[in-house]
């Protein structure tokens, strides 16, 4: 309370009511952010920010969020920033009046085009000094940028970009390129952005006339900790209602209206249309493990299907979507099961999202088909008539029904609904398979069937006790077996490949072997994990090679948590992600993965790692998370106190 006291949101704002917010505001912020690595102070910043601009201009709070978490709509909308080093390095040096040698020379010293845009001063003569950019502008521009399309585009984008730059003063500009390149690289995770949002909006009521000061708070909370308990329900409100209705759209809109955050929940619950972000697993080693965790509660296992997630949607005009694990929009790539909903839905469903996973199916031998088979299918878009590969849906939760959320109801009750109202169509649409198994033995049994089916295992989840569906939590509700986790196998992880050594021998030409990392979500950093470079065919090799190249950044070691002793020949902005499969896990002095966890300096590192497969439907924030990595470590069956600092195997 005293910290916040500090702030006045009114005269510390550095704008005034009614004026609409300078850039160069957000951009102090911004700036202050990427000086500290503390999450409390990172929280503090933006939260003061919010409360200024809910008591002083409420309706641009939307775009300050935007701003911050570097998106210029919803997760799912699709329009991403991210444009071209190309294009950026043009507009630097057509604003700044250098030539684009000059600029290039000095990237590969500085290795940060933001801090080349601040320093460099134009030298180009102007005759009216332009008006100081405001978060509205950089916003709209931002989005006229997304939305800028085909060959004509790139000119467009450039000269938008340049308009940007010649106004942009202090540390403006490189916020501005930073954006643009899609990542502002300060250490701010979205989850700091909604704490922020919470606290603000509950220090700072929205229409007031002033905010609590400390002395009000102080009479409102006796004690400090009630103070905070009711921080933490506040903030476990704004969670969850973001969890289900994605969109600060919608929800600033609500949080802002007198005593919004009491009705927060019923107005921002899901919506169909608006895909949430899927309820994930955690992992475990094993039958006795889950048994453990699930000791006197009622739990049900299900088969493990190895497809793609699907989330359906159809509201009430009939529209129906498919969108993956990511939230992208895949109704295109799916037109088999749009053509095949009215088959499985019974006369009473007017709008529904079903949680599923589509899996290939052969119609002639009516069996499930491996992921492999899948991923054969076109990615984008298919005409129904070219399908090849159809798949068979698996429905195992059912998230709304009829203008009606399921999701606070236990997982028995969203089956029992699921049965009523949707019906199984052979090779068509069916409900997972299911059973309610009590003892090792069972589930033993079903693990087996489930793995001779084709499956990769068993979901294990909680049927009545807490089991309600939280969206985008990896929740310990749901367990997962995987037969990897028998056969001695550590899970496979999802990594990101940030750099590449150039491949001597049979690899000349192409990169031989790459660094991967894995994501820490409250730094918003990648931390190296493993070197690899097994598993990977020939033509592998070369279409990474390609689809690698235009990524190339110069010097990563300011953006990326990567020890000294590293030193790939090239680095990569991050965008793809790896699965890849690993002897085991252990504590490392070269990889940063989870480092300060289980060793105060060294991370984990992966051993004996092997390539898998490409995960188009994660995007580089959805990779394994240090956490987890960490978590996985701690898990092995080994005894890691015996393991002594294991050598990086590469
Ligand atoms: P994660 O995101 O958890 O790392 P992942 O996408 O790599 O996961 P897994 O960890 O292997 O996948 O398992 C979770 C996924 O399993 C779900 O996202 C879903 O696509 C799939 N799945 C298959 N069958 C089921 C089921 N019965 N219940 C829930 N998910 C299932």
């Amino acid at each position: 309370l005293k910290v916040l006291a500090q702030y006045d949101p009114i005269k510390d704002a550095g704008f005034t009511k009614g004026q609409t917010i300078p850039y160069l505001v957000l951009a102090k912020v911004l700036e202050k952010i990427e000086e500290t690595s503390s999450r409390l102070l990172i929280v503090e910043y933006l939260t003061n920010l919010f409360r200024s601009i809910i008591l002083l201009s409420p309706n641009e709070l939307i775009t300050a969020i935007y701003l911050c978490i570097n998106k210029t709509g919803p997760s799912y909308g699709g329009k991403e920033l991210g444009i071209g080093e190309s294009i950026l390095i043009k507009a630097v040096s057509e604003s700044t009046g250098r030539t684009m040698e000059f600029v290039k020379q000095e990237l590969k010293e500085v290795g940060d085009l933001g801090i080349i845009a601040q320093n460099s001063r134009s030298t180009q003569p102007q005759m009216f000094q332009p008006p100081p950019l405001t978060c509205q502008t950089v916003i709209s521009t931002f989005r006229q940028i997304a939305d800028l399309t085909g060959n004509a585009s790139q000119k467009k984008k450039r000269d938008l970009i340049m308009k940007l730059l010649i106004s942009c003063k202090d540390c403006e500009a490189l916020y501005v390129i930073r954006s643009l390149q899609g990542k502002l690289r300060i250490g701010l995770a979205e989850r700091s952005v909604l704490l922020a949002v919470a606290k603000a909006v509950l220090v700072t009521p929205p229409n007031q006339s002033v905010c609590l000061d400390a002395r009000r708070l102080k009479s409102l909370y006796k004690a400090p900790e009630e103070f905070e308990e009711k921080l933490l329900e506040t903030t476990k409100k704004v969670t969850r209602a973001y969890s289900q209705l994605p969109n600060y759209d919608l929800l600033v809109p609500q949080l802002l209206k007198e005593n919004g955050l009491e009705s927060l929940l019923e107005n921002c619950s899901l919506k169909v249309g608006i895909p949430v972000k899927p309820m994930l697993a955690q992992p475990t080693t094993g039958i006795s493990q889950v048994l453990d965790r699930f000791e006197n509660m009622e739990f049900t296992c299900e088969f493990k299907y190895d497809g793609e997630r699907a989330q359906i949607h159809m509201t009430e005009d009939g529209k129906i979507s498919v969108y993956t694990r990511n939230l992208e929009d895949y109704t295109q790539k799916y037109p088999d099961i749009l053509q095949n909903v009215p088959k499985f839905i019974t006369p009473g469903v007017k709008s529904f999202i079903l949680d599923c996973e589509a899996v290939a199916f052969d119609p002639q031998t009516q069996k499930i088909m491996s992921f492999q088979v899948l991923s054969t299918r076109a990615r984008k878009s298919v005409q129904l008539d070219q399908i090849k590969v159809p798949v068979c849906v698996f429905a195992f939760d059912l998230l709304f029904l009829n203008g009606k959320s399921l999701v606070d109801e236990t997982l028995q009750k969203r089956r029992e609904v699921m049965k009523e109202n949707f019906q199984e169509a052979s090779g068509i649409f069916s409900y997972a398979k299911f059973n309610n198994c009590t003892d090792i033995a069972e589930i033993q049994i079903f693990l087996e069937e489930a793995i001779t089916g084709n499956c990769e295992g068993l979901m294990v989840k909680t049927l009545t006790e807490k089991s309600m569906y939280e969206p985008s939590r990896r929740s310990y509700n749901w367990l997962k077996i995987k037969k990897d986790y028998l056969q001695g196998m550590t899970d496979s992880l999802d990594l990101v490949p940030i750099g590449a050594w150039y491949g001597k021998g049979k690899r000349t030409g192409v990169y031989g072997a790459y660094l991967l990392a894995c994501y820490d979500e409250d730094s918003d950093e990648f931390q190296t994990v493993c070197k690899i470079g097994t598993g990977f065919s020939d033509e592998l090799l070369t279409s990474f090679t390609e689809a690698l190249t235009p990524h190339i950044i110069p010097n990563a070691r300011s953006i990326f948590r990567v020890n000294d002793q590293l030193k790939p020949d090239l680095w990569f902005n991050p965008i793809q992600v790896w699965e890849v499969k690993a002897a085991d896990l252990s504590v490392s002095p070269i990889h940063t993965g989870g480092s300060g966890i289980v060793d105060p300096v060294k991370g984990i590192a992966l051993r004996f790692p092997r390539f898998v497969r490409v995960r188009p439907d994660k995007n580089p924030e959805d990779a394994t998370s240090s956490e987890q990595v960490v978590e996985m470590y701690k898990n092995q069956k080994i005894n890691n106190t015996n393991t002594a600092t294991a050598k990086d195997e590469d």
